[in-house]
């Protein structure tokens, strides 16, 4: 167990060498807790235009700090969390919690645009994601148009109805993205009959733009595809300003990454960025 304390004072969570389903179970029935603990929280990463720096939206990340553990990463919970179906009722929480933020946002003088929220394949598999979305919006009286929801290309080729709740959630008024786009295999003409609006080029394609000719040609091709389809296109883990220069030269107008920040708290958001 990882017990050194990292940065903002939490420790890191990493599991041990031996025991991994012990670890993994123990892991399981300590999630199951962790809203009623209150456990959870989201952090904010903005998203910004990348001309001029302005605040586009968000994107809220989940984050579990446990007792013992530490802060666990949402790679090593996630994944749990939908194995067990957890997920479902930790997806509400955050829809509802980012929601409830924009709110308290603009009642502090700070209008976020947008606000991205990811979806896991379970949470449609469940049939009632058009309804809970729905009701959410309606409780936390956040307008439609300020929530974007994040689906993978995975997620839409093996939803058998995606198309029905993708365009359920549409009619509803809500924007959607195609996260790490370019990772997966999604049918181009498939693509093309969804009412999605962004495209979010993935890390790993951003991440050696300048050595790699073929990251540089998949990036190029993700922004072409874009335009060609009237979609907006951001760039996700930008790291440096040459990224952001390359990107803005080949139509890339949106970024998100740690050159601009990491994700944060909102109190931290707000200060940054209030007008
Ligand atoms: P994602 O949706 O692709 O989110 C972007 C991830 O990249 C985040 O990791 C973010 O902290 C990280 N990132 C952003 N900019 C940079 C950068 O410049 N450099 C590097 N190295 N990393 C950057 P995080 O927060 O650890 O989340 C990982 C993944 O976990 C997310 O990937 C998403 O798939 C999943 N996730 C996070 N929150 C939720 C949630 O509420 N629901 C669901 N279903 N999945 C979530
Ligand atoms: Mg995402
Ligand atoms: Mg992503
Ligand atoms: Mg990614």
């Amino acid at each position: 167990q990882a017990k050194a304390r990292g940065r903002n004072g939490y420790r890191f969570y990493a599991p041990s060498m031996t025991g991994e389903g012990v670890e993994r179970l123990r892991l399981e029935t300590w999630l199951r807790r962790s809203l009623e603990k209150d456990e959870m929280f989201l952090n904010y990463q903005p998203q910004v235009e990348i001309d001029t720096g302005r605040l586009i939206g968000v994107e809220a990340l989940v984050r579990w700090n446990h007792p013992e553990l530490g802060l666990v990463p949402p790679v090593r919970f996630i994944p749990l969390a939908e194995d067990s179906g957890f997920i479902s009722q930790l997806g509400e929480w955050v829809l509802a919690q980012a929601c409830r933020q924009m709110v308290r946002w603009e009642a502090a003088g700070l209008v976020v645009p947008k606000i991205a929220v990811n979806l896991s394949v379970r949470q449609f598999e469940r049939g009632t994601i058009v309804r809970t979305v729905g009701d959410i919006l309606r409780e936390t009286g956040l307008a439609p148009h300020r929530l974007q929801l994040e689906v993978t290309e995975s997620l839409i080729m093996n939803t058998g109805d995606a198309l029905q709740y993708i365009n359920g959630l549409h009619a509803l008024g809500v924007s959607l993205a195609i996260d790490d786009f370019g990772t997966g295999y999604s049918s181009l003409a498939y693509l093309k009959q969804m009412p999605v609006q962004t495209l979010k080029i993935d890390r790993s394609f951003i991440k050696d733009i300048h050595e790699d000719a073929n990251d540089e040609a998949i990036a190029i091709a993700i922004i072409q595809l874009g335009k060609s389809m009237n979609l907006s296109v951001i760039a996700e883990g930008v790291e440096t300003d040459e990224q952001a220069a390359f990107l803005l030269r080949h139509g890339c107008k949106q970024a998100q990454g740690y050159f601009y920040s990491r994700p944060v708290m909102p109190d931290d958001l707000l200060h940054r960025w209030l007008p």
